[in-house]
């Protein structure tokens, strides 16, 4: 069997091991016809399983003789239309190859291939299934560099890929995961890592729930940061604490995926508590960096009318000096809202600030609104993200604003994905900003590089533009 391996990109070609007969039938080497149905199946040689050194997929230079998954990664630069626009036809046309290098330089036994000009895929080995998720997160760190002679144009990757266990995958329903976890990716606008061995994209949610009590002891749990932009002093203030799970099987698994899991298996008070530490902690290890930020954490409904968990958050809070503040949801105050209201009262008393997450997503009331003791509220990205499409939500955001403002609060709104929708925004008196446009959520790590970046990469938003428009344009139905 002849035939050509799907990768053009030479350079790296030089770099597989020549050990595998099975690898040999890829390069056009002659296989006897009987094997070569059992040589597709199982081994691929472009998997690079025969890698018996080198870098693993989460970087490190460690010996690999076995790698136990195979990892099928693409890379998209989602925002390519207006970088071109941006940096014109032949710039933007290079962007794909520094893309490409730079993943090369992370993961030198990578094979890379650019399939666009502003799409490429890689294939990786690794040893966990969380190994591609951490490769990917990698990824996104070494991109997140300026374009442009001024260095004024970010890129903006849409990562996803595949995993497959290594013997015997199959590369052609690799490629398909592969292909829908990029949709997902787009979709979402996170990291989509799909699992060919689960079926695409579901999970056994009566397993994770039974993972879960021990996750916490296991080390599995970690937080991914997202600044908060002030809008008028033009720097981040602030940045929310997001938690994620690496499951060993399953790979990074989303909030949204496991906190009502952790609700009903009542370890949220613990998973809230071990977020305290790691943010108290994250906190001190900032401020020698030279960043001194308030860290908001998430509190679940259930834990505002828990005393035993009000008392111990505060306790840590007091004792550990930390700069924390508490974003809760209308919603989850209505259930038993004297409770849920004293409570917040005695965070709010020893200087934690709250924040009302997601507003205008759930049950609003006035009634509510007006006493809680809260310092600011978190306008809902579904009121955003359509911000400079629709009619009514620049309407119902201004008149957010205005309202919260009437209340002496502070204004953020979320889910802040282009610049039009920031200058208008700023145009609208908002206060802080958190989103895509500013920054993904980010392990730590790649928050401090974001943070010691952060003058390259916040754009002033423009004082009189298209959006600077009196009240009164924005009253009109
Ligand atoms: P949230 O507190 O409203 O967090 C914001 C969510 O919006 C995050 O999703 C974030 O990734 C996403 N996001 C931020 N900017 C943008 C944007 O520009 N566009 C879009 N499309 N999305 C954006 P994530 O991390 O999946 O968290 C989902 C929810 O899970 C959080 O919503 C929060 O309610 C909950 N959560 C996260 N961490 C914790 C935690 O430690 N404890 C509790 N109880 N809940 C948590
Ligand atoms: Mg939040
Ligand atoms: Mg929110």
């Amino acid at each position: 069997m002849t035939r050509a391996s799907p990768f053009r990109s030479s350079r790296r070609r030089a770099a597989i091991p020549r050990v595998a007969t099975a690898g040999q039938a890829w390069r056009g080497i002659t296989v006897p016809r009987a094997e070569r149905s059992s040589v597709r199946a199982r081994v691929p040689v472009h998997f690079g399983r025969f890698r018996t050194s080198g870098t693993s997929a989460t970087g490190s230079d460690e010996c690999t003789a076995t790698p136990v998954w195979t990892f099928l990664c693409s890379v998209e630069i989602g925002n390519f239309a207006e970088l071109r626009r941006e940096l014109g036809v032949a710039a933007a046309g290079c962007l794909i190859a520094e893309v490409e290098a730079r993943v090369a330089s992370a993961f030198p036994t990578a094979r890379t291939h650019v399939t666009g000009r502003a799409s490429l895929e890689f294939w990786l080995d690794g040893e966990t299934r969380a190994d591609a998720d951490a490769a990917l997160e990698r990824v996104q760190r070494e991109l997140t560099m300026s374009a442009g002679a001024d260095g004024t144009c970010r890129i903006e990757p849409v990562l996803a890929g595949a995993a497959a266990r290594a013997p015997g995958a199959d590369e052609v329903r690799l490629a398909e995961a592969a292909e829908a976890a990029a949709a997902a990716a787009r979709r979402e606008q996170r990291i989509v890592v799909y699992d060919i061995e689960v079926a695409t994209g579901t999970l056994d949610r009566l397993g994770l729930n039974r993972d879960l009590a021990g996750a916490i002891a296991r080390g599995e749990m970690c937080l991914h940061y997202q600044p908060k932009l002030h809008v008028r002093r033009q720097r981040v203030t602030g940045v929310e604490a997001l938690v994620r799970w690496r499951h060993p099987e399953h790979g990074l698994i989303y909030p949204g995926d496991f906190i009502p899991a952790a609700e009903e298996a009542r370890v949220i008070a613990d998973l809230t508590l071990w977020t305290l530490d790691q943010v108290i902690g994250d906190q001190r290890r900032l401020a020698k960096a030279g960043h001194d930020l308030e860290i908001f954490i998430n509190i679940s409904g259930q834990l505002l009318n828990d005393a035993g968990f009000v008392a111990e958050a505060c306790d840590r809070v007091r004792s550990m000096n930390g700069r924390i503040g508490f974003e809760i949801t209308e919603t989850s105050v209505i259930r038993d809202p004297d409770t849920a209201i004293a409570h917040l009262r005695e965070i709010a008393a020893i200087g934690v600030p709250i924040a009302i997450d997601d507003y205008g997503a759930g049950l609003s009331s006035l009634a509510y609104l007006k006493q809680l003791p809260a310092r600011e509220l978190k306008i809902d990205k579904m009121f955003v993200m359509q911000l400079t499409s629709s009619n009514r939500d620049p309407l119902i955001v201004r008149s957010t604003i205005d309202l919260a403002h009437a209340m002496e609060m502070e204004v953020t709104a979320e889910g802040v994905e282009t610049q039009a929708a920031l200058a208008l925004l700023g145009v609208m008196g908002c206060d802080m900003v958190q989103g895509f446009l500013i920054s993904r959520p980010v392990p730590f790590d790649a928050l401090l590089d974001f943070l010691a970046a952060e003058p390259h990469l916040v754009r002033p938003i423009p004082g009189k533009g298209a959006f600077n428009q009196p009240a009164s344009f924005w009253k009109r139905a």
